[in-house]
């Protein structure tokens, strides 16, 4: 019989070491951390599934890379490595880095985009539909209804609806719709693929009308990995080949270098508009840096460079993907509910099924995220009610996991501590505001659980 396990294809060469806690200890620091993951000492967590945004371990490859950082303010070298690394994956003609993703958004949205706006998404992660709302702009969400469904199994769900797009565009008019973006994988709709088919039939109706498309393409590795294994035609092809076809269909992209580059900070932003890119770059030294470093230090655009190639890594992705997918089917074997098929990086609980005695109003979400955290000091985060407000269609926990982490029996302790909060789910109460911050409230909110 050929050997199926699929192991974690990397050794561990250096350790942190893991502080543990008491329940009684975390009782108290939940109430001192008002109820907020956010607000928590990381310290004082397990296993922390907060966010696999700059959380990953880096290879000895990009640390050796990272002595080889030219920290000239001007023209390094490192800038050209990093410029080279990404247009051989994306093949866009403008390559501007930034700090992380929501400082390309920033520039990108600052630069194409006015007041009275509309700006279509498959779903606009958190920073991106603030950054638009921010210039007085409107984020529409355009997911299928398949992704809408959490339990529903489609091997696209973060497919947008083209139909909704071409009526989009007929009722407000191409003049206000600077760009469309397709964000892969869908963040907030669950880490689910958009696939190829999909890419294509949006880039049509973009090119036809002339609007811009870009990638919000954090996690563009993990998306063209799910191409291969779902979608007809791609299973004999290399994910970098997957994505730089994904990336022909559009006109630039976003990027966060903290997910699919593999990286501890870091972004980029890029375009093959000419004028548009000058005018980034005008924008970027006035807030970034000066462009051939745009907020970073060499060494960042050094590992950055190497870890956007390593992401695209077969044997990384098979391992990355099937261990996401472990964690989702052992906690749904036994009956939790979670939005199907597993993500790609994260796996979400479907709070408002886990918890169908708390309202929407009563932050479901927030009220499961605490109890993960007094049962094993598991942390998570709320993506649903607090996140969007009345903007939210489901009320969900991710559990994100950070890039080449945590091992197996880390997850196998995780799913214990879901199984017994699972358990014991009646007894869990909702949660109410006593404080929040006029946008991107999730950050910073005060809750408390209701008696
Ligand atoms: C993380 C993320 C961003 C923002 O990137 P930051 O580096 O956190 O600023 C934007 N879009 C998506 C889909 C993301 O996951």
């Amino acid at each position: 019989m050929p050997i199926r396990t699929i192991i974690e294809p990397f050794r561990i060469k250096s350790v942190e070491p893991i502080r543990w806690t008491t329940r009684e200890q975390r009782e108290e620091l939940l109430r001192e951390a008002h109820y907020n993951l956010f607000l928590l000492p990381a310290d004082d967590v397990v296993i922390d599934l907060l966010t696999d945004s700059g959380t990953g371990a880096m290879s000895v490859h990009q640390w050796a890379a990272i002595m080889e950082g030219d920290e000239s303010y001007a023209g390094s070298r490192s800038f050209d490595r990093f410029r080279d690394s990404i247009q051989n994956i994306t093949g866009y003609k403008h390559v501007i880095p930034t700090h992380q993703g929501r400082a390309a958004e920033r520039i990108l949205f600052g630069v194409a985009c006015k007041k009275g706006d509309v700006v279509p998404n498959n779903t606009h992660f958190d920073t991106t539909r603030a950054n638009i709302e921010f210039l007085g702009a409107e984020a529409v969400d355009l997911l299928i209804p398949e992704g809408r469904q959490p339990a529903l199994h489609h091997p696209f769900k973060g497919n947008m609806d083209v139909a909704a797009l071409e009526s989009l565009i007929a009722r407000v008019g191409r003049e206000r719709i600077p760009l469309v973006m397709l964000t892969v994988t869908n963040n907030s709709g669950g880490g689910q693929p958009v696939s190829m088919e999909n890419v294509r039939q949006v880039s049509a109706v973009c090119r036809h009308h002339g609007i811009p498309l870009y990638f919000d393409a954090c996690r563009f590795a993990e998306n063209a990995w799910f191409i291969r294994l779902r979608e007809e035609g791609y299973a004999l092809k290399s994910p970098k080949e997957i994505a730089q076809e994904m990336f022909g269909y559009g006109d630039g992209c976003t990027m966060s270098a903290k997910k699919d580059g593999m990286a501890n900070i870091g972004g980029f932003l890029c375009t093959n508009n000419d004028l548009l890119a000058q005018q980034e770059k005008d924008l970027l030294i006035l807030t970034e840096g000066y462009p051939t470093y745009g907020g970073l230090a060499g060494r960042d655009l050094e590992a950055i460079a190497v870890g956007i190639q390593e992401a695209l890594h077969e044997d990384y992705l098979r391992y990355r993907i099937a261990s996401t997918a472990y964690l989702g089917n052992h906690i749904a074997a036994a009956g939790v509910p979670i939005v199907q098929p597993p993500g790609g990086h994260a796996i979400y609980l479907d709070a408002r099924s886990f918890l169908p005695h708390i309202s929407p109003e009563q932050f479901p979400g927030v009220a499961l995220a605490a109890e993960l955290y007094l049962e094993g000091g598991v942390r998570s985060v709320e993506i649903g009610s607090l996140m969007f407000a009345a903007a939210a269609q489901m009320d969900l926990v991710r559990l994100a996991i950070p890039r080449r982490v945590y091992t197996q029996s880390h997850i196998d302790y995780v799913v214990e501590v879901i199984l017994e909060v699972f358990r014991r789910r009646d007894q869990i109460k909702g949660m109410r505001l006593t404080y929040e911050a006029p946008f991107l409230r999730h950050f910073t909110a005060h809750l408390q659980p209701i008696a």
